[in-house]
């Protein structure tokens, strides 16, 4: 075995040497725990990725007019990655009331104007649920592991923070920037007036952009 760090053993005699490999032992347990954390961490974050940050259930996805749609079946709160907020939230005037419309619609427990594309939607998000509920019924472990989800992100598994802006209440990933929004506060920021809508657009609008610029690395 040739190793060029290797001390040689006729400097400090046995004593050295002995110390030399300890430490080296030392080192490679010290990486392998390390990298066993590491792994560790990374699998207990994906268990949260599409689970409702809220109250645990899988999440379901559609598209709406478009925009891709992330929704709890059970208690109708909507995700949004960093980029469909800042689409959702550019644009004119005329661009954006679509979208509102549609978010609205599917926030609301019954559609403020069901139409077929909302039904479709609410038919399969209704089976979604029905169908996690009766797994759970069958493994009832499920529901506890369900508390785990809470305030992580469903896209990356980091923190979410609840940050509240122009009095919406909303919780943003510290790592992927995405915004989740309950379904109460979704509702209160889509009815608003074009102008309160303005403020809180701006204020949402500086707190997603900054993925597109130097992003802060997790710890
Ligand atoms: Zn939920
Ligand atoms: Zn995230």
């Amino acid at each position: 075995m040739t190793d060029p760090k290797r001390p040689s053993s006729s400097a400090g005699g046995r004593s050295n040497e002995e110390e030399y490999f300890a430490r080296r032992e030392a080192e490679l347990l010290r990486q392998h725990r390390e990298a066993m954390e590491k792994t560790a961490a990374e699998a207990e974050r994906k268990l949260h990725v599409m689970k409702c940050p809220k109250c645990g259930f899988g999440l379901c996805t559609a598209t709406g007019h478009g925009l891709p749609i992330v929704q709890c079946p059970h208690c109708l709160g909507l995700w949004l990655d960093a980029n469909e907020t800042e689409a959702v939230l550019k644009g004119t005037t005329e661009e954006r009331a679509p979208v509102r419309e549609a978010l609205l619609s599917i926030v609301q427990s019954a559609g403020s104007k069901p139409d077929r594309e909302w039904e479709a939607y609410a038919a399969q998000r209704a089976a979604d649920l029905a169908r996690q509920q009766q797994a759970e019924r069958e493994q009832p472990a499920l529901a506890a592991e369900r508390a785990t989800h809470r305030m992580k992100c469903p896209q990356c598994g980091f923190d979410l923070l609840t940050t509240s802006l122009h009095d919406i209440e909303i919780d943003q990933c510290s790592s992927c920037h995405g915004v989740w929004f309950d379904a109460g506060e979704a509702e209160l920021m889509l009815k608003r007036s074009e102008a309160e809508r303005g403020m809180f657009r701006s204020a949402l609008l500086a707190i997603v952009k900054a993925v597109s610029g130097p992003r802060a690395k997790p710890k």
